[in-house]
């Protein structure tokens, strides 16, 4: 089936079994894993998703050791 190509945004094949990803514009091969990692991290829908497993955990300050008087 055609898919649109996260590289080259044209036209790429996705095999029947929906294992590989084939563009014949820029030579790109990759697993269907592999492309939807790809996609997701350059969709900025997805990315926003993603983000929120990116919540640092800020907020751990480290006092001193030095607290005796
Ligand atoms: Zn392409």
């Amino acid at each position: 089936m055609k898919i649109k190509c996260p590289k080259c945004k044209r036209v790429a094949e996705l095999t029947s079994d929906f294992t590989i990803v084939r563009c014949e514009n820029c030579k790109l091969e990759m697993s269907y894993s592999e492309y939807v990692k790809f996609v997701a991290h350059n969709d900025p829908t997805y990315s926003d998703i993603l983000g929120d497993y990116a919540m640092s955990t800020e907020g751990q300050t480290s006092g001193t050791l030095d607290e005796w008087d």
